[in-house]
């Protein structure tokens, strides 16, 4: 089995300085051609520590991808260094001053020295062209071993990867088709779901995995196989997807790339129903959450922000007397939000949030993260207390939004 493996190289990845974005990006793309990377290493730019590296991955992997360190400094040393582990002279390389000399050229600029010394490669390698920069990456292969470098720079990284190592590798390794569904849960955690789906999760043949990607409110599940016909594994992921759809029941509420806010709105165009948005601790964040959704004009009416209380009072028409007596945190308040919005708009449902953000504020009673949500339609109001127990104010936001959208399933 092909086995892959990637190393990143940069003082600034292990110092906290920057976000190993790449080693992320890379495994997201092996995966989607059906390479499940079995190791990620980052490594400083030291000598003995990068040798290291090269060493233990060729021992084990079939497939490793190196990014950064290929700029022309003195603390680049990925190119010396898999020069001496692969037996290389560094030779210039006149295809690669080629490309150097019409990167500036084409920008009307003259090439440096310390360019030019970009276009030497170790003779064991093969150019690998870099479209977006200066570096060239390299391509060895050596018993059964592909090691592939790459440039650290993001933008150059992918543009590499995809014009010329994706393709390249998918010619020299027999890769697998790759199947992959995704499924949507809303307002369950990751760990009950994981208990529902223990049984599931044990019958799942080898090459099927299933993964938890838990955001915030919500949990996506992938379930990624791979096989010798694309044909087959499709078919395999769509029975296996419909077990776990039955499984998991109704805290799915969508497939593939649908969102909690296009799940919703597709059921209400289907009914012919349209919808209002009373907010206040959302401060129109959900009504923003609504119409992030493409042709949501044609089931939502409109929003009102009663983030003050005389607002709530004079524009909203909630009882003076039930805001001093239970206060604007209460089911009373949220019951009259939607009820007065879903009347003034003349919508089928109407949707209110009444809660604390945090960091500050809150009582005994009342603590940060207490949110109430209702829902009205003609016939009844629903309502619900949400005890987000988080003081993290763009979180407990998001959250009251989400489950005041999950009201509507
Ligand atoms: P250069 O020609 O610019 O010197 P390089 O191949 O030597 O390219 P580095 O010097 O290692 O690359 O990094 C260049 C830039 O790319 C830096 O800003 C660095 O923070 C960023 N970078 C390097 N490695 C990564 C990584 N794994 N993920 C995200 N960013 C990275
Ligand atoms: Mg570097």
């Amino acid at each position: 089995e092909l086995k892959a493996e990637i190393i990143a190289i940069g003082d600034e990845l292990l110092l906290g300085q920057t976000l190993d974005s790449n080693s992320h990006w890379i495994s997201e793309k092996l995966t989607e051609i059906g390479i499940f990377p079995c190791r990620r290493t980052t490594v400083g730019d030291l000598r003995e520590d990068i040798l290291d590296a090269f060493s233990q991955a060729k021992s084990r992997s079939n497939l490793v991808l190196i990014t950064g360190g290929l700029g022309p400094t003195n603390d680049d040393l990925t190119k010396p260094l898999l020069a001496e582990f692969f037996d290389s002279d560094i030779l210039l390389n006149e295809s690669a001053l080629e490309d150097v000399e019409n990167y500036f050229h084409s920008r009307g600029r003259e090439v440096s020295e310390v360019n030019r010394k970009q276009a030497e490669l170790p003779d064991k390698c093969q150019k690998v062209t870099n479209a977006y920069g200066t570096a060239p990456g390299m391509w060895f292969e050596e018993n059964n071993t592909v090691f592939v470098s790459m440039p650290g720079v993001p933008r150059e990284m992918k543009g590499i990867m995809t014009d010329q190592v994706l393709p390249k590798v998918k010619e020299v390794f027999d890769l697998p088709a790759i199947g992959i569904k995704m499924v949507k849960t809303v307002a369950i955690g990751e760990s009950v779901l994981a208990e529902m789906l223990s049984e599931f999760e044990e019958q799942l043949p080898n090459h099927v995995k299933l993964a938890y990607l838990p955001e915030a409110g919500e949990v996506k599940l992938r379930l990624t196989g791979r096989g010798k016909d694309k044909v087959l594994i499709d078919k395999e992921l769509s029975l296996l997807e419909e077990s776990l759809i039955k499984i998991v029941g109704s805290y799915v509420y969508g497939k593939g790339n649908e969102t909690l806010a296009s799940s919703v709105g597709k059921a209400l165009k289907n009914a012919s129903s349209t919808i209002a948005t009373a907010e206040s601790c959302t401060g129109g964040y959900l009504a923003h959450q609504i119409t992030s959704v493409a042709g949501s004009s044609s089931y939502f009416m409109g929003s009102i922000i009663s983030y003050n209380n005389e607002i709530k009072k004079n524009v909203l028409r909630v009882d003076n007397d039930t805001l001093l007596k239970h206060g604007a945190v209460s089911e009373q308040v949220v019951i009259q939000m939607a009820e007065n919005a879903r009347k003034m708009m003349n919508t089928t449902f109407a949707l209110s949030t009444s809660g604390i953000a945090g960091p500050d504020g809150g009582t005994e009673e009342k603590p940060v993260g207490t949110v109430w949500i209702a829902c009205a339609s003609e016939l009844k109001t629903v309502t619900k207390c949400l005890h987000l127990g988080s003081k993290d104010r763009t979180l407990n936001i998001h959250l009251s939004a989400i489950y005041a959208l999950d009201m509507l399933r």
